[in-house]
């Protein structure tokens, strides 16, 4: 049996000494005193002080299913006796891997019909971005190269990445590649004024249309978009912004790709964002939740006309991922999507997701730090503003969010701050004691934050 030492103490300092942590800085970490998590539990971690947490953030996103779901644990314990490992290169296939692209494209948005796998949302977007140019080479329009996303969008940290994020922090550090162009974000509470939620959606999408006639839709392959904004701040566009995005791109015939790493799978109380708002997209990247990051999965699903291109025209594609359909990571994932099924994650999402915004406003509507409390399903966000009536954030953007982070954690609540806006996320199995619990632990996080 592999013994992993458990001294807490010993651990933070081979920590300290040997890990270089992901979105880090390491100079406060070393200043700092790094939290061991040791356990988890339905939506609960431990750490190696003994603190029990409520993870208010599923981990990162993606715990949909809680942390204690056994059937994902004898899943990946039988494809790992069975068959630990077996790549998708050269003429082979394994039966997870193919059982598992019946299912996604069973219940995927129509015409949406064909699975590429990799093992983040990062390298879903980026084969997304290849398959996007290359179909166009394959059309005869290789000069249709750009790629529009948003501002406070974010598709991932590979060098493709961070230039298609809209986050300007990334583009600084080497995430500033050519041919990549952000437009507006639907972000309602700060930038709408006197228009209507509507009329500003609205004029939010049109900024796309006028960077088209700025370039010429012959220069550009595609546009990206998450249905909603997650790590932006949960940023939700008004109902008319993707009809509209959607009518864009088909008038200009510009690819249209939905990037579900955070909504896909239940979180927004529906299957996929897509579903929510009637999107049809093209491409539509998607991991996270899809083992409920048991295991590293993601799902790139890719519709019939550019699918069938690549099929009908034949030539190699110089693509695809040692780890491209792991067929552990589909074991897990076909059980996975059995858990959202049988426990209806997806009802649950929605009714604890309305019952959590709900004591939310109750709780802190009328408090002086909190402007706005939005939320769809289980991705709820709070504005920590400077001027709450103006709907102005602070200048100095991350110090409030940072500290109310922080208080959040000594009350025992996982709660992250993007910007100064406080997102939750918990996983969709969340009781209603637990919602109850999460409502507490907030409102004393940001009391003490005032
Ligand atoms: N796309 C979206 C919408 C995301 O939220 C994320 C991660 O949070 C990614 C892509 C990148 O996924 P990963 O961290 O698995 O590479």
């Amino acid at each position: 049996m592999l013994d992993i030492p458990n001294d807490i103490d010993h651990l933070r300092a081979v920590d300290n000494a040997h890990h270089l942590h992901p979105f880090t800085d390491h100079k406060s970490l070393h200043e700092g005193r790094v939290r061991v998590i040791t356990r988890a539990e339905g939506v609960w971690i431990w750490d190696g002080d003994g603190q029990r947490l409520l993870d208010g953030m599923a981990g990162l996103w993606c715990v949909n299913a809680g942390y204690s779901q056994p059937t994902l644990v004898e899943a990946a314990a039988r494809q790992m006796a069975t068959l630990p490992y077996y790549n998708c290169f050269f003429s082979s296939t394994t039966p997870a891997v193919a059982a598992l692209s019946e299912r996604l494209a069973r219940m995927s948005p129509a015409g949406l019909n064909h699975v590429f796998y990799a093992s983040s949302g990062s390298e879903a977007v980026d084969s997304a971005l290849r398959i996007a140019r290359q179909f166009w080479k394959l059309q005869g329009k290789p000069e249709k190269r750009i790629i529009v996303s948003r501002e406070y969008g974010y598709h991932g940290s590979t060098i493709a990445g961070a230039s298609v994020s809209g986050m300007t922090d990334m583009h600084k550090q080497a995430g500033d590649l050519p041919d990549f162009h952000q437009v507006m974000t639907p972000y309602t509470w700060r930038d709408a004024g006197d228009l209507s939620p509507e009329e500003f959606g609205l004029k939010a999408a049109q900024s796309l249309e006028a960077y088209i006639q700025q370039v010429g839709a012959d220069k550009i392959a595609a546009f990206i978009g998450e249905p909603i904004q997650g790590a932006g701040g949960v940023i939700i566009p008004p109902d008319s912004y993707w009809p509209e995005i959607q009518r864009i791109c088909r008038a200009h015939d510009i690819l249209l790709i939905a990037d579900e790493v955070i909504c896909g799978y239940g979180r927004l109380g529906a299957m996929f964002g897509s579903d929510v708002y009637g999107i049809q997209p093209d491409l539509m990247t998607t991991a996270k939740g899809i083992t409920s990051g048991y295991v590293p999965l993601s799902a790139l699903f890719v519709g019939d006309r550019v699918a069938e291109t690549f099929i009908e025209q034949g030539g190699e594609f110089y693509h695809g991922f040692t780890y491209s359909g792991h067929p552990v990571a589909c074991a897990v994932a076909l059980a996975n999507l059995d858990v959202i099924d049988s426990q209806n994650l997806v009802g649950a999402a929605e009714r604890q997701g309305a019952t959590l915004l709900a004591g939310l406003r109750d709780a802190l509507g009328d408090h002086p730090l909190v402007s706005e409390i939005r939320g769809r399903g289980l991705m709820i966000a709070l504005e920590l503003a400077e001027d709450k009536a103006g709907h102005k954030p602070y200048a100095s953007s991350r110090k409030v969010g940072l500290t109310c982070r922080n208080f959040a954690t000594e009350e025992g609540l996982v709660m992250r701050a993007c910007r100064d806006t406080m997102v939750l996320a918990p996983p969709l199995v969340i009781s209603d004691e637990e919602v109850g619990l999460v409502v507490e632990r907030a409102a004393r996080a940001i009391d003490r934050t005032w």
